[in-house]
């Protein structure tokens, strides 16, 4: 082909015209569903990422995989580990209550932990416990490809960033995510925290609607 058509296809390519004209052989849609099903297989044979005694097996994401937005939280807790679903007890009736209010549905967005089983006690994973499931969630955003990812929580922000930041100060700011630079990172606080302390709660609405405003930016 002429190396001026070549470089205009080129170009249209770039800005995502080329398929649309049909310049460009249309790719067929990856089967997110399908490789995040294979993710979790994989994930419970390798039993890589620790998994504690006495915790029901692995607790995976759930949602939509075509979601533009990830919500990422700590570890599962009790009901989770009952339900094997993330965020199914308090936290996550007050995360989907807050999403509701915002206009954005549960089961529109993807919602997932750093760490896939239940912690005993439900304490705070450590270090070296995030390092073992860190790769398994980094897979699964790589197979959604979202926009956005929220951290809920800090302990979500220091498994996706490596860095440690005090909550009350950076809640609302936007990272970018280090293995995309096509991937922004909001933080917020855990819906935990906001149950225990309901002063936080106007700040959490206000990030559910900077969740839907960059969205609408990014769009
Ligand atoms: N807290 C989390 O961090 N994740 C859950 O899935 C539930 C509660």
């Amino acid at each position: 082909m002429d190396r001026r058509i070549l470089a205009t296809i080129k170009s249209l390519e770039e800005i995502g015209i080329a398929e649309i004209y049909g310049f460009k052989e249309q790719k067929s849609k990856p089967d997110k569903r399908k490789m995040l099903h294979e993710l979790y297989e994989t994930l419970s044979k390798e039993r890589k990422c620790i998994l504690y005694e006495g915790s029901s097996g692995y607790v995976f994401g759930d949602g939509n995989p075509d979601s533009p937005v990830v919500f990422v939280g700590e570890a599962p807790g009790e009901e989770e580990d009952k339900q094997k679903k993330p965020f199914v007890g308090k936290a996550g009736k007050y995360l989907n209550a807050k999403l509701q209010e915002v206009g954005m549905r549960r089961e529109d967005v993807y919602i997932t932990n750093v760490v896939k089983s239940r912690p005993p006690g439900n304490r705070k994973p450590t270090r070296e416990e995030m390092l073992s499931c860190l790769p398994y969630l980094r897979k699964e955003i790589e197979i959604i490809k979202p926009k956005l990812i929220v951290c809920l929580g800090s302990t979500a922000l220091e498994g996706l960033l490596g860095k440690a930041l005090p909550i009350t100060k950076y809640r609302g700011q936007v990272f970018e995510y280090p293995y995309s630079r096509n991937i922004k990172v909001l933080l917020t606080y855990h819906p935990a925290y906001v149950l225990r302390n309901p002063s936080a709660d106007s700040e959490f609405t206000e990030d559910m609607k900077k969740v839907k405003a960059l969205l609408g930016i990014i769009f």
